[in-house]
């Protein structure tokens, strides 16, 4: 991976993110085609949806791919699997950046939902890390970027199974960075604090639990998903290459209060 003074160069790589229909991923995505990457998009009837991310990466002239895959169906994501291969896709970076929450006290927090968060936010991630982490182990290079959260430190409050699917996030990231660190692949992650985008809409929308939450942030404001790419773009990028199994908050300071 070249990097030349302070400008990160991911020409030549293909990065794969997940979620890019929208907020945080779809902002990784254009961020990353910005840094010189071609992009795979993957995400639910995103290849039908128009969010104009095509438009903008084509533009900068990079490839773009956009894949259907809901990521809460395993014959889905093995169906993804082998049609990259397929297709002689090969991925060095990969972003598992989509995600759901249900919020729900946690005596009313139902199987399904409980099912659909640990889908979506846990199986899916590991799946995705195992076959193309495998690959990049035979490569020996590879950045896998996990996107995390403050609750994979925190209990959260009324969202008990979004807490332990991004808790177990963080333990993945580490068990994986312990197996593929030798190998040059590194596995790190971010964990955003509160960040305005439609996963945190209720929050925002309920002015009293805002204001509670925003006292609270050292930096005194929401998140933007802009906040989170420059830190996703140093651990995709020759910079990070020592940097194995990191969580890092991305969280205005929310974290060391
Ligand atoms: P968002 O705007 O709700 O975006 C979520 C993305 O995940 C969407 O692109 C969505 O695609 C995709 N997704 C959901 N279920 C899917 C499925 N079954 N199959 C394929 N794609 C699916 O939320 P966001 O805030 O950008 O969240 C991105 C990541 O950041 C998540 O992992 C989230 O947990 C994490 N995070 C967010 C915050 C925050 O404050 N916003 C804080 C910490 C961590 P569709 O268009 O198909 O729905």
């Amino acid at each position: 991976m070249k990097t030349t003074g302070i400008h990160i160069d991911l020409a030549g790589q293909t990065a794969l993110v997940t979620g890019a229909s929208r907020g945080i991923g779809r902002e990784i995505a254009l961020t990353l085609a910005r840094a010189g990457a071609n992009i795979i998009a993957v995400g639910r009837n995103i290849e039908a949806k128009d969010n104009g991310l095509g438009a903008e990466i084509r533009e900068l002239g990079k490839e773009f791919h956009a894949v259907d895959c809901d990521l809460a169906d395993r014959s889905q994501i093995r169906a993804l699997i082998s049609r990259l291969a397929a297709e002689g896709r090969k991925v060095d970076i990969l972003v598992n950046n989509a995600g759901v929450i249900r919020r729900a006290r946690a005596v009313d927090h139902a199987d399904a939902d409980w099912d659909d968060v640990m889908a979506v936010n846990l199986d899916a991630p590991f799946l995705l890390a195992r076959e193309l982490g495998r690959q990049m182990v035979e490569r020996k290079h590879g950045k896998i970027i996990f996107v995390a959260s403050v609750l994979s430190f925190q209990g959260g409050i009324q969202v008990p199974g979004y807490a332990a699917s991004k808790g177990a996030i963080a333990q993945l990231t580490r068990a994986l960075a312990n197996e593929w660190a030798p190998f040059g692949v590194n596995v790190n992650a971010v964990a955003p604090g509160y960040v305005d985008t439609a996963n945190t809409a209720a929050l925002k929308a309920d002015e009293s639990r805002s204001a509670a939450l925003m006292a609270r942030v050292p930096a005194g404001r929401w998140g933007t998903p802009q906040d989170i790419v420059g830190p996703v773009l140093f651990l995709a990028s020759g910079l990070a290459d020592f940097v194995h199994g990191a969580v890092l908050p991305v969280d205005g300071g929310w974290l060391a209060r």
